[in-house]
């Protein structure tokens, strides 16, 4: 059986390693399958394809993308697998999203220098290098400047949905993520379903919105998961008849708490979601 790990991040996003260093830990892991799925770009993918291109390297490459959504007043994040990352529909969303980002960073950066945090934009512009600011940037930031003493206390005291500087975004609706997946001939996944503070009865409602839209898969495994909490998304998969997909969302090797790879595997009772691309 071949080893899958289906959301990961790069430091062309929200991750600290390069697409070279992640093909080296994926060897380390024994993935025979990866998907790198950076937050709402596909720059990474380029210098991915070529690591893999040494003869001790034996990985196979997905292409795809986490998509940040808007859905009523949450947050939701949309995986778009085996993409095709040229697709031009799909690269003006991607341009559409990275102006909503480069202004929601300057929005939050001045919510941050009201507390006290000079310069924050530059400084969360500096750490984000390679790619587009994100909420953990300036969380390194506010830990840098020593306002707070872990990443989780930015989100926790400053960042996160209702704190002082969290800023509502119009991200793309589930209608135009998923149709831009499409577009790109790839499938849809509804990421990490369960860390989006729905009651049950709204995460179904948003199953059905997701699926009438196109999207066609569940990611039952992300991450470190509870086996109630496993359960729970395979019961889910099954009854909108869905595929499931699986994934570490392996961010950096010193935040991180699971490695890339080291998620669990799926359960038998579901369809994962290779099933859709395989020929
Ligand atoms: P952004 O796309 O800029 O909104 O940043 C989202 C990223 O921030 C997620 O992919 C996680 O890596 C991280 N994140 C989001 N919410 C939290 C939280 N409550 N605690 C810690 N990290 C978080
Ligand atoms: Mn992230
Ligand atoms: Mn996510
Ligand atoms: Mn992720």
């Amino acid at each position: 059986m071949l080893k899958y790990d289906l959301h990961c991040h790069s430091h062309f996003s929200d991750g600290g390693h390069s697409p070279e260093e992640l093909v080296g830990f994926a060897k380390q892991a024994g993935v025979d399958v990866l998907a790198l799925t950076d937050h709402d770009t596909v720059s990474g993918l380029n210098s991915l394809h070529e690591a893999i291109q040494k003869p001790e390297v034996n990985l196979q490459i997905i292409n795809g993308i986490e998509l940040s959504v808007r859905w009523k007043k949450y947050d939701i994040h949309v995986l778009g697998l085996n993409i095709d990352k040229d697709a031009p529909e799909l690269l003006q969303l991607i341009e559409k999203q990275k102006n909503c980002r480069v202004s929601r960073a300057k929005q939050i950066a001045e919510k941050l220098e009201k507390i006290g945090l000079k310069d924050a934009y530059e400084k969360a512009k500096r750490l984000a290098a390679h790619g587009l600011i994100s909420r953990p940037h300036f969380a390194a930031v506010l830990l840098e400047e020593g306002i707070t003493s872990t990443m989780q206390q930015g989100f926790d005291r400053y960042l996160k949905r209702g704190k002082v500087a969290y800023i509502p975004t119009q991200w793309a609706n589930l209608e135009e993520a998923l149709r831009a997946v499409k577009a790109a001939k790839g499938v849809g996944v509804l990421a990490h379903p369960l860390k989006y503070g729905l009651t049950q009865s709204k995460l179904r409602e948003l199953i059905e919105t997701f699926k009438a839209w196109g999207g066609q898969g569940i990611e039952v495994i992300s991450g470190e998961i509870m086996p109630d909490q496993v359960a729970l998304l395979v019961k889910l998969c099954q009854q909108f008849n869905m595929y499931a997909s699986t994934g570490s969302d392996f961010h950096h090797t010193m935040s991180s708490r699971i490695k890339l790879g080291g998620q669990g595997t799926l359960p038998l009772n579901c369809t994962p979601i290779w099933q859709s691309w395989a020929v």
